[in-house]
């Protein structure tokens, strides 16, 4: 064992780095990281010029600081902060501690043997985590890989507290048979346990965490040709980017979050791709700092992942042996008619279940259908619980008759297939004896030792990047609803979405953001005199002249017919009316050549309203900037206007 071997003060440094894409100007960047879950503000050894702040209703701690980046410009900060990715070796050697004594506590009684097996377990276990953590320190693998050491050991030490706590409720059993002394049925009490046992196989079949949900295993053969229980050991997962300009070659960088099942040790091939760890999102990510992407171009990444997606079928078809047999033992039984419907109800959902297709390529709804799932496997689960206690509970489904088959199987000798068998599985039982009896171990959830075992989540690594970098960096999938097809600005649900994004980040770090809400003028009227698909082009026209008047990364949306948005993140009012009369002018000055013969140029109408001065909900920003924006038409239109009126 390598006790304290990681006690020495390690430290992670955190990269944040920002770049201003604006190949033309200078802009003041805000710049705003949260540090990774976990991490309080004394963990920070050094902000690297940075300051720290507390975001309340995050619980977290971020860093921020406001720049101004020339053109093309990027920065980078090291954060340099306490390592929290290090199981506690102190912590450790008392669980070994403490199972030494249980077991020696155990030495006596009935499950001595079964103690030394688990005993021996758990140390081989604490050596592999002490190994793990070991080999995986961060200035030897990097950030990402301890992390991903971290989520193991994480896991392993919440096994390890598992068989503690298995091993303490032998010391209970063994310490109340004790006191009770003589008078006390001991069989009975070993005859429970094993109860409990067996029925504690059952439910928890599958679980690959549990030696003893081996029990119907061979069962599983019979049925294998018609349901296939195997999964897929990996999935493809297919990530496109595309460059929207059909002008302009773009090196963009490139970062694509994982699902949330996936760690580091789950990306098989990226295909060239980085890991790394977003904090902020408590998610592994696949990256390239800088791909380039031609006019119009589309790169496919294609990432091959371990499967993590596949509902544990193994663990159903148990659910629905056992279900099958309780399900029968109400249908023998008169006057239990609600019992038998809500059995085959449930082995409804249980078949539908088990015949779902197991992924070979990882969508966004596949993710979201396996987590549905999970949560009906548990609901299942819950089911047959409740089933069992109702058969119980009118005295149909004898637990008694469950011991006695796991006495019968005890005793392999005596062994009598078939006989008071009405749970079916004395044939199991018998098969799987010999591991029965070399001292598996019954485990429930042990959920109140996880609950206890303090587990950290979140994570490393992080690029804090300028929003507008976002821009170029889409999912094929996302763009049919991100952009409006005609004039390919940022489609109306889309833009709402990252206002209100950007109004977050503005609260966090006390910065500005306005809002412009432009409509064009007696645009009706071009429709009616050159006809609708001239109306188009001057739809698309517009875009091109207002983006003139913007920066990289002001967000330009249509939000449906002549109206349009911009969003301006940094804009303070007076700065946000003077873009939106810029914008004003350039319309006006911009000459629309629809065809040689026909030159045309249009007016707009301008409201501004800016966070926080005139509102700080989103919906009413817009209401607000509409409102400037109809006293502009009032005047006649052709020009800006802030709500509450100038000045
Ligand atoms: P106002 O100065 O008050 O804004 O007058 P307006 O004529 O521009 O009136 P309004 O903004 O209410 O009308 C917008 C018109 O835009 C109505 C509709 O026929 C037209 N329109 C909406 N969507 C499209 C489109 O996709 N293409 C074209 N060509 N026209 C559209
Ligand atoms: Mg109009």
């Amino acid at each position: 064992m390598l006790l304290g071997a990681t006690s020495s003060h390690a430290s992670v440094i955190l990269k944040i780095s920002t770049s201003n894409p604006s190949s033309f100007e200078a802009q003041d960047i805000p710049v705003k990281s949260y540090l990774p879950k976990g991490i309080r503000p004394e963990d920070v050894i050094n902000a690297d010029g940075l300051e720290i702040g507390y975001d309340v209703k995050r619980d977290q701690c971020y860093v921020h600081k406001s720049l101004t980046l020339g053109a093309m410009a990027s920065v980078a900060f090291n954060i340099e902060i306490e390592d929290i990715w290090l199981v506690d070796t102190e912590e450790i050697a008392v669980l070994g501690n403490r199972t030494d004594a249980l077991v020696s506590d155990l030495r006596e009684s009935q499950y001595s043997e079964v103690a030394v097996e688990i005993q021996e377990n758990i140390r081989r276990k604490i050596d592999d985590i002490l190994d793990r953590q070991e080999d995986a320190l961060v200035f030897k693998v990097g950030p990402t890989r301890h992390i991903a050491a971290y989520d193991t050991n994480k896991e392993a030490v919440a096994a390890v507290k598992g068989s503690m706590g298995d091993l303490e409720r032998f010391a209970s059993v063994a310490a109340g048979e004790k006191e009770l002394g003589q008078g006390f049925d001991q069989t009975r009490a070993a005859k429970r346990l094993q109860a409990q046992r067996v029925k504690n196989q059952i439910l928890n079949f599958g679980d690959p965490d549990n030696q003893a949900s081996c029990l119907v295993e061979e069962s599983l053969e019979v049925e294998r040709e018609s349901i296939i229980l195997e999964s897929p050991e990996t999935v493809l997962m297919k990530i496109q980017f595309e460059n929207p300009s059909m002008t302009k070659r773009q090196i963009v960088p490139l970062r694509y979050s994982l699902a949330k099942e996936v760690y580091a040790s789950d990306v098989i091939d990226s295909e060239g791709l980085k890991v790394g760890f977003d904090f902020g999102k408590g998610l592994y990510y696949v990256y390239n700092d800088s791909v380039t992407l031609e006019p119009g171009e589309t790169k496919e990444f294609n990432v091959t992942l371990n499967n993590k997606w596949a509902v544990d079928k193994s663990r159903l078809y148990g659910l629905k042996v056992y279900l099958e047999t309780l399900t029968r033992v109400a249908e023998d039984t008169p006057g239990l008619e609600t019992a038998q419907e809500f059995g085959r109800q449930t082995l409804n959902s249980i078949y539908i279940l088990l015949r779902q297709a197991d992924p070979t390529e990882l969508t966004e709804n596949y993710v979201v259908s396996y987590r549905n799932n999970q949560v009906e496997v548990e609901d299942l689960r819950q089911s047959v619980g409740r089933m069992e206690d109702f058969l119980v509970e009118k005295k149909v489904a004898p637990e008694m008759e469950v011991l006695e088959q796991e006495l019968l199987c005890l005793d392999s000798k005596t062994m009598e297939k078939g006989s008071k068998d009405s749970l079916g599985l004395s044939g199991i039982l018998n098969t799987r004896r010999i591991r029965l009896l070399a001292g598996t171990i019954f485990r429930g959830k042990s959920l109140s030792t996880a609950d206890t075992w303090k587990i950290i989540h979140y994570i490393i690594i992080f690029l804090g990047v300028l929003s507008g970098v976002f821009y170029f960096v889409n999912i094929r999938q996302q763009k049919s609803t991100m952009f409006d097809s005609l004039t390919g600005a940022f489609a109306r649900g889309y833009a709402l979405d990252r206002f209100r994004e950007e109004l977050k980040i503005a609260k966090g770090g006390d910065n500005k953001c306005s809002l412009l809400v432009m409509d064009i003028d007696k645009f009706k009227g071009i429709n009616d005199t050159h006809g609708h698909a001239v109306g188009d082009s001057v739809l698309r026209e517009f875009v091109i002249a207002i983006r003139k008047g913007v920066r990289a990364t002001d967000l330009v949306g249509r939000f449906g017919g002549d109206e349009f948005v911009i969003i301006l993140p940094t804009g303070e009012k007076d700065k946000a009316l003077k873009i939106a009369e810029s914008i004003a002018r350039i319309v006006e000055g911009t000459a629309i050549r629809v065809n040689p013969q026909l030159i045309l140029s249009v007016t707009a109408s301008i409201g501004v309203a800016t966070f926080p001065d005139d509102s700080t909900t989103a919906e009413d920003l817009f209401d607000k900037a509409d409102q400037a924006l109809y006293q502009v038409k009032k005047r006649g239109g052709n020009g800006a206007e802030p709500f509450g009126g100038n000045v």
